[in-house]
């Protein structure tokens, strides 16, 4: 739930004011504590997409919560909303008053929605925030993948109740391995900040922890890389925005009619992350040769992850129909997405 209205915020050289950003060891620590502080519990269920990287659903089973899977759209590669809609209205029922909502099935409390900015590309957070709003669910962003996106020009990860980035060796800036968590919640930065560097209470000489808090934080030496890398943000965005217009221009001279390159979602500001094509379906078969091909030609294709409720850990999770992620899955090929390329 958004705590204030849509700010400006076109510095991209800070996309967030200092004194609400946390910092901590990687990105999936942040998600993990940022999903504690929007109130998850354990054997709470967490509306999560099935398509994302496997570190979202453990920063909930961290918690001893439940992952829910939700479907994607063909646009976004994000949760579609509508299909989530369509999904509580038949899954969720009230707990009683003023106590939210639960699965009716599984009888567990539905406490968090968790979309993520699939490679960059900005997902329809107006709908999901509204749906959130609906069901009483805390909104978290795993923004870990689109530092330096924009829906409708405002930063993924600050609409949530919080938002979590990521700085390992992959994404877009790197601390070598690092995270942070977003708020603009004065309250939630203050527990954040408390909860990641071992819940020590203040004071000048006595050690008192009054909960059981984590060694959480950057070490410098971290910290010190990525303010240097955060500098060079513009510069990455710009390249990533170029290579992506050069792929445009690749694909559209080969005349090539079944895929198409994944393009930013209207209204938003992608940072390109990942370039994604995506096979149309009557062509889904051949994405494995194409594969085969492209990486022995040396060229670092890959396809998507496997979804999340394929996966041993997460098999018996409860989960939507999931139609289009499953589609999705089969026809992604990511292509060489390095800064560097443009
Ligand atoms: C990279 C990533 C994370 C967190 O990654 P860390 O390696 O722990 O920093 C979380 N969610 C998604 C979707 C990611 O791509």
């Amino acid at each position: 739930m958004p705590r204030s209205p849509p700010r400006r915020d076109d510095q991209s050289r800070q996309p967030v004011r200092d004194q609400h950003r946390r910092h901590c060891p990687h990105g999936t620590a942040a998600l993990q504590v940022a999903l504690q502080l929007a109130g998850v519990e354990a054997k709470d269920e967490v509306i999560i997409p099935a398509l994302t990287f496997v570190a979202t659903a453990n920063a909930v089973h961290y918690l001893g919560a439940i992952p829910h899977f939700a479907d994607s759209e063909d646009q976004t590669l994000g949760l579609d909303p509508a299909a989530l809609r369509d999904w509580l209205s038949t899954t969720a029922e009230r707990s009683g008053a003023g106590a939210g909502w639960r699965n009716r099935h599984t009888g567990r409390r539905l406490r968090a929605l968790v979309p993520m900015h699939c490679f960059g590309h900005p997902c329809d957070l107006d709908a999901l925030l509204a749906i959130a709003h609906d069901y009483q669910l805390a909104l978290v962003e795993d923004a870990a993948e689109s530092l330096g996106s924009r829906y409708h020009g405002r930063h993924t990860g600050t609409f949530g109740l919080l938002g979590t980035l990521s700085f390992n060796g992959n994404k877009t800036i790197t601390t070598g391995g690092g995270g942070a968590i977003l708020t603009d919640d004065m309250h939630l930065a203050d527990h954040a900040k408390h909860l990641t560097t071992t819940a020590k209470r203040p004071h000048r000489w006595e050690s008192i922890h009054g909960e059981i808090g984590y060694n959480y934080r950057m070490p410098n030496l971290n910290a010190a890389l990525g303010c240097a890398q955060l500098e060079q943000l513009p510069d990455f965005l710009a390249s990533k925005r170029c290579l992506a217009a050069r792929y445009c221009d690749a694909f559209a001279d080969s005349g090539l009619e079944q895929a198409r390159l994944m393009q930013e979602p209207p209204g938003c500001k992608s940072n390109y992350w990942l370039q994604t094509l995506i096979l149309d379906e009557r062509v889904a078969d051949q994405r494995d040769a194409i594969l085969e091909v492209t990486n022995d030609a040396g060229l670092m294709t890959r396809p998507a992850w496997t979804l999340l409720h394929q996966l041993p850990p997460y098999r018996d999770c409860p989960r939507a129909p999931l139609p289009v992620a499953e589609s999705l899955a089969r026809r992604i090929i990511n292509l060489p997405s390095s800064a560097g390329l443009a």
